[in-house]
């Protein structure tokens, strides 16, 4: 067998080694939770907001922003047709309903034009997704909410240290959310940060975060029906010392999509999904898409791969075709990425020669 190429895995250091050490030695007490604070100021300065929240993953944060915009029965969210589940059921957690839009051919992230159409009175808000990595574009949806009053989330789960014109993707909505689940650029196992720069939102996030527990009327006192979803202090501590190297991460991608981009730019049948003009992707899954032209299917290349023990990713299949929404409607473009789209192997330890023999296999098959 050859060497297994894996599709995802994290850069671990002795500097990841070290804060979960200090986590175990040091985590309780009354510094219990020193690692959870210096993530959510070292997360904040990064991307230059104001207030973050590490909870136990990404979808929860989610839950948590849902929740804090006062999302209830009847409102309806506009969100893109492809993309993990996670997206959506923080929507559906609150009674609130998706409405499934189509997404960009080029980003994969959701069509700034499809919101628009699919605006109504019910609107609420706009759940965008950072897809992959890729950032959405931002100055048309943002400027959608505003001439609608629409709050916006950003689900910038795969996206920490992605930019849109030279601000960091999750920092444009009224919400941000990110992931540390193991298959993302920084990880921690399990773990994600919510953060804000309106205060209102915030304050309401961190009450249900947290228990709903005011001690008003007396300690353990809760005013309303709350949550538990604070990210244990030893998880933070992985967490810290990753977002700290997340420069040098996000390099490591960029580099691994580049050796992809050598071997692949110029194969007619092959469409790359690159990061759009004044956008930086961190390029979390590097992604193609096969054209027409191309008679293998998508699912015999991944088994083929498979075989050679390279662990490729299908695209994610439409949300809104699955059996608890079963919606009939026709998104072309999420339907077509769904059948046609493969994410190649991205692990932090691949290496040029594991990126040139992914793409021999893979040219080998098309030609
Ligand atoms: C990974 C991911 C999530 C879920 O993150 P968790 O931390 O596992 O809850 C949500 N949305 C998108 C787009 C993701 O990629």
């Amino acid at each position: 067998m050859n060497k297994k190429i894996s599709f995802a895995g994290p850069s671990i250091t002795q500097k990841e080694i070290d804060y979960v050490i200090d986590g175990v030695k040091n985590g309780f007490y009354e510094t219990f939770d020193m690692h959870i604070k210096k993530l959510e100021k070292t997360v904040c300065d990064y991307l230059d907001v104001k207030y973050g929240i590490a909870v136990h993953c990404c979808t929860l944060a989610l839950h948590l922003a849902c929740a804090s915009i006062g999302l209830k029965k009847d409102d309806e969210v506009i969100c893109p047709d492809f993309s993990c589940i996670p997206t959506v059921y923080p929507i559906v957690y609150t009674g609130a309903t998706p409405i499934f839009v189509d997404i960009d051919p080029d980003s994969w992230c959701i069509d700034p034009n499809m919101i628009k159409k699919a605006i109504t009175k019910k609107t609420k808000a706009i759940m965008l997704v950072h897809t992959f990595g890729h950032p959405a574009e931002m100055d048309k949806i943002m400027q959608i909410a505003k001439d609608h009053d629409l709050y916006v989330i950003e689900d910038a789960a795969p996206a920490l240290g992605s930019t849109f014109k030279n601000q960091k993707t999750g920092t444009f909505g009224d919400v941000g959310c990110f992931s540390f689940h193991g298959a993302k650029v920084a990880v921690s196992g399990e773990g994600g940060i919510f953060v804000t720069n309106n205060e209102e939102i915030f304050k309401k996030a961190r009450l249900l975060a947290t228990m709903g527990r005011t001690d008003s009327k007396a300690v353990f006192w809760s005013d309303l029906l709350g949550y538990q979803y604070t990210i244990a202090n030893l998880t933070a501590a992985l967490a810290l010392a990753q977002v700290e190297r997340i420069e040098e991460l996000v390099a490591k991608k960029r580099k691994i999509f580049s050796w992809y981009e050598k071997r692949l730019k110029n194969i007619t049948g092959i469409k790359m999904i690159k990061e759009k003009k004044n956008c930086r992707s961190n390029y979390a899954y590097p992604s193609i898409l096969l054209k027409d032209e191309i008679k293998i299917e998508r699912d015999e290349i991944l088994r083929i791969f498979k075989e050679q023990n390279i662990h490729a990713r299908p695209t994610f299949p439409r949300m809104s075709r699955f059996p608890f929404f079963n919606i009939s409607i026709n998104n072309p473009i999420a339907e077509n990425v769904f059948r046609r789209g493969i994410s190649l192997p991205s692990a932090f330890n691949l290496t040029e020669e594991d990126a040139n023999f992914v793409c021999d296999i893979l040219l080998n098959l098309i030609e």
